[in-house]
């Protein structure tokens, strides 16, 4: 399942560096992740880096993207084809 920004976000960006896939991004109001983009750090960390690094926790699940982890690998591995 991909991650989301939500509302309580505070435009700090020390998430969007963390991401090994570049999936972070500033938006028009707040940051925003690419759910093509984003998988959950499988493939590169054991944990999601954007989570451990935002003061705010207002990352999570994205309803909209659920996503097992081998649908996860497959995204990383798709990725790292481009
Ligand atoms: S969970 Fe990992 S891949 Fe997804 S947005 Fe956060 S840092 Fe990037
Ligand atoms: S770390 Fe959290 S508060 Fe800061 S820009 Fe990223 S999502 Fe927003």
């Amino acid at each position: 399942m991909a991650l989301m920004i939500n509302d309580a976000c505070v435009n700090c960006a020390v998430c969007e560096p963390e991401c090994p896939n570049g999936a972070i991004s500033a938006g028009d109001s707040i940051f925003v992740i690419d759910p093509d983009k984003c998988t959950e750090c499988v493939g590169y960390f054991a944990e999601s880096q954007c989570l451990d690094v935002c003061p705010v926790e207002c990352i999570v699940p994205n309803p909209q993207r659920p996503e097992t982890r081998g649908q996860l690998q497959r995204k990383f591995e798709q990725l790292l084809a481009i």
